[in-house]
């Protein structure tokens, strides 16, 4: 299937057709930092999207939004204590500049340890939005009165503290990038990785079929399909039940995949009495 587009030259129509495939993410991100950022994207999977125009990275500093002459983005904080707070109108301003550069109405997320945490559900939703803005806090973190008047939501990637939000929007890109349609190819398709059935993905192994830490599985080097993707579920479940208990608790197991966890567990038993 495709879509088509209608453009004029010169007064003539053209018809551009565009396959269903073609995707297009725009990623507007506020740092400090906007040249350690845009290098930290410019590799692997991300590059590559980033090359082929699969996504936008656009970066906004707010220091280059600044009125003063020493371009100040931050000031003490009110009340006394130690650390600064990035100032307000800079932030602001940033934020009228990229909204003035493209009017899609996008919720603008700060990276924050205060946010609701990030996970695979979260960035499978972001991944039908057309365009992210994130906001990378820096100091002791943002005037209270920008969060309070233009933040909308505000997304934590762990219950640790981080010198600045880069390090959370980096994570938010990548995680996002690697769900958009045609960004991996079908050998690396996300739809396998851990937690996108609520279950840790499979091992894996490469050449050579043959180590002296062991063998491949004679499963996975048979062509049998059904054989194979029996293997890998049931090591998807038995790796679930013994690294994230707390995921397979959430989870209502049918009676295969039951049956499956069940053979997992007796094969370790036979093992470690093997050893
Ligand atoms: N004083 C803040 C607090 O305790 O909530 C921490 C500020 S932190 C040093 C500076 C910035 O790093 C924050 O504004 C935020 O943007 C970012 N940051 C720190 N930890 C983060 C986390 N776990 N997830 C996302 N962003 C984080």
């Amino acid at each position: 299937m495709e879509t088509h587009v209608f453009i004029a030259i010169n007064g003539d129509k053209f018809a551009i057709f565009i396959p269903t495939v073609f995707y297009f993410m725009r990623f507007d991100i506020i740092t400090l930092f906007p040249e350690e950022f845009l290098r930290a994207l410019s590799f692997g999977v991300v590059g590559r999207a980033i090359a082929r125009g699969d996504i936008q990275v656009q970066c906004y500093n707010p220091r280059d939004f600044t009125n003063d002459a020493y371009k100040r983005v931050d000031e003490r904080v009110y009340g006394g204590g130690p650390g600064m707070v990035m100032l307000l109108e800079p932030l602001k301003s940033a934020v009228a500049a990229l909204r003035a550069a493209d009017p899609t109405l996008a919720p603008l997320t700060l990276l924050s340890p205060q946010g609701q945490t990030f996970n695979q559900a979260q960035a499978r939703i972001m991944s039908l939005r057309p365009r992210i803005i994130l906001l990378c806090g820096r100091y002791e973190g943002i005037d209270q009165r920008f969060i309070d008047s233009y933040v909308d939501e505000e997304l934590s990637i762990g219950d640790y503290v981080l010198s600045g939000g880069e390090l959370g929007a980096l994570v938010v890109v990548d995680a996002v990038t690697r769900l958009l349609p045609g960004v991996l190819n079908k050998a690396a398709s996300a739809e396998q990785d851990s937690f996108e059935n609520g279950l840790l993905d499979c091992p894996h192994y490469t050449r050579p079929e043959k180590a002296l830490e062991g063998d491949v599985p004679d499963v996975l080097k048979g062509g049998n399909h059904a054989e194979i993707a029996r293997w890998r579920r049931m090591q998807s479940l038995g790796q679930t039940w013994l690294k994230r208990p707390d995921l397979l608790a959430k989870l209502t197991l049918s009676k295969v995949d039951l049956k499956l966890l069940a053979e997992f567990k007796s094969s370790l038993k036979t093992s470690q009495f093997s050893e």
